[in-house]
């Protein structure tokens, strides 16, 4: 397998001028120039001959040839029809990745891994488009893809959020939802001199290792889901009147103040001082409720 050839500006603006490349900004393309940074997202994501990698958006391929030397097979999707000469020339002598031009939001990635890697867990390595980070998460972990773990370049903010628990301002229904499926843990911020061209916003490098079994029992995940969406959709509202307010929920005000209660909490709790456990004991007792 060759070294790899991009991380470093000379050699990206290189390739980025033999193709007259133009950065579309419609898709977040923000370019890593850091062999250091690619070096601790290989190293954090602990890649070996045996794991199959989803890559989400290669761009011209720079993490790409890192992740090629360290796994198995690499499948990487990308969006932008004019990366893909540009990643036939720079994966030349790869052997081991595919390069599929899609919507990463369009792909059945469960299929993908079943047929690629026999529906054995996958790793997740990105560095990921900023504009869809939550819908890509969220996508993986909803649509139950075989994973060990994620680990993904992110706006800081949303990696903050990502790992932070009640009573601060960060925390909300994507906390709840990674905390449900994974443990996150922050490898790295990353500051926006690393890219090219320069990011507006810090960025961070997180981990999220998906547990085997979700730490919190829950009858009814879409209940529990839709019930962490009504409590955050209306911040400044208390839990119960972001909850009878809700078009995605028809409890009675009794039954909801009831459960509140049985929480141990007082009626003028918010959503936002509620744990997961307390999420899924909520959803646990409205669960016996029929709608
Ligand atoms: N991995 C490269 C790197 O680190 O230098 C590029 C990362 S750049 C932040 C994000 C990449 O995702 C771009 O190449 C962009 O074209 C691609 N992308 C954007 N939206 C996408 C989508 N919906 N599906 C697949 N790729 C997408």
């Amino acid at each position: 397998m060759k070294e790899p050839t991009l991380g470093n500006p000379q050699n990206t603006i290189a390739v980025l001028q033999k193709y007259n490349f133009v950065f579309q900004k419609k898709f977040g393309q923000n370019f890593l120039i850091d062999t250091h940074v690619l070096d601790k997202i290989i190293r954090s994501a602990e890649i070996t001959k045996d794991d199959f990698v989803l890559e989400i958006g290669p761009g011209i391929g720079t993490m790409t040839q890192y992740l090629a030397c360290a796994a198995g097979k690499v499948a990487a999707v990308e969006i932008d029809r004019a990366l893909i000469p540009i990643l036939a020339d720079t994966l030349d002598g790869y052997d081991n990745v595919q390069v599929i031009n899609e919507d990463v939001l369009k792909v059945d990635i469960a299929e993908l891994a079943k047929r690629e890697n026999d529906g054995k867990p996958i790793k997740v390595v990105a560095n990921l488009p900023y504009y869809i980070t939550t819908p890509i998460i969220m996508g993986l972990f909803e649509n139950h893809v075989p994973m060990k773990s994620i680990t993904v370049m992110v706006q800081k903010e949303v990696a903050d959020r990502m790992q932070v628990g009640p009573g601060t301002k960060d925390y909300g229904a994507l906390s709840l939802a990674v905390q449900y499926y994974a443990k996150p843990y922050i490898v790295a911020n990353v500051p926006p001199n690393c890219f090219m061209p320069r990011p507006k916003v810090g960025s961070a490098v997180i981990r999220l290792e998906r547990y085997e079994k979700p730490p919190v029992q829950v009858e009814d995940e879409r209940l529990m889901f839709r019930i962490i969406r009504a409590s955050f959709n209306q911040r400044r509202k208390t839990l119960a009147n972001g909850l009878k307010n809700s078009p995605e929920l028809s409890f009675t005000k009794e039954q909801i103040e009831t459960a509140i209660e049985h929480l141990g909490k007082g009626a003028s709790v918010r959503g936002e001082a509620l744990t997961l456990e307390e999420f899924a004991a909520l959803s646990n007792e409205l669960s016996l409720i029929k709608e």
